[in-house]
């Protein structure tokens, strides 16, 4: 594996996986699914391999792309949603990880809501949400078809991405799971668990009044 030249790259690739822990520990990943990175400079980024079981990585299942999603060793396999997680990072210099589950919850929630975006409101836990201040703002976190075709997804991201800074640092893919991301590790993760927290609360609430539309 090629390594940077940097004293923070172990204690980062030792906080990815302690954030991918977590993740599997809550049964946000199973089956090998999800893939999780971290932005280490301009060029690089930190990624999982393709098929790994996150309840059980090591640093040898971390490896390096570029700043296009390609990896820096050509032996080695990225995860197959690179793609987005390159042009994540292309959107946004500001992002340093992001973080891609796939819960029951996001997963049935996405494919019940029909339109462009799940509209979240009047719940506090909103406020673990970077740019939310209160429980009446509202949080529309955009839905994209599922595709086998990431380029395709990553570009109709691209399309959607407003001009202004008021992006919710997340999207859902309908019937896949979520990708959230934040300016750290730190961030990324509690917005993963904030929104997986919401998700629930709104299916849990769909359940009770039996609107499941
Ligand atoms: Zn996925």
């Amino acid at each position: 594996m090629v390594m940077p030249q940097s004293d923070d790259y172990p204690a980062l690739c030792d906080a990815l996986l302690d954030t991918i822990g977590r993740i599997a520990a809550r049964h946000w990943c199973p089956a090998t699914g999800g893939n999780f990175s971290a932005r280490i400079d301009d060029q690089l980024r930190l990624i999982t391999r393709s098929g790994r079981d996150k309840t059980r990585l090591s640093r040898a299942d971390l490896m390096l792309c570029d700043a296009r999603g390609k990896a820096l060793n050509p032996a080695d396999k990225p995860s197959d949603e690179t793609a987005l997680h390159a042009r994540l990072y292309q959107l946004d210099s500001r992002i340093g990880a992001v973080l891609h589950t796939h819960s029951s919850t996001a997963t049935v929630l996405s494919r019940l809501s029909h339109g462009s975006s799940l509209s979240i409101h009047g719940f506090e836990m909103q406020k673990a949400i970077h740019g939310q201040t209160s429980h009446l703002d509202a949080l529309d976190v955009p839905i994209f078809d599922n595709t086998q075709d990431i380029d395709a997804l990553a570009e109709r991201v691209a399309e959607r991405w407003p001009a202004d800074a008021t992006v919710v640092p997340a999207l859902l893919v309908r019937g896949h799971g979520l990708y959230a991301w934040g300016r750290d590790l730190n961030e990324a993760y509690r917005h993963v668990e904030g929104l997986e927290f919401l998700f629930e609360c709104v299916w849990q609430e769909r359940l009770a009044t039996r609107d499941l539309s």
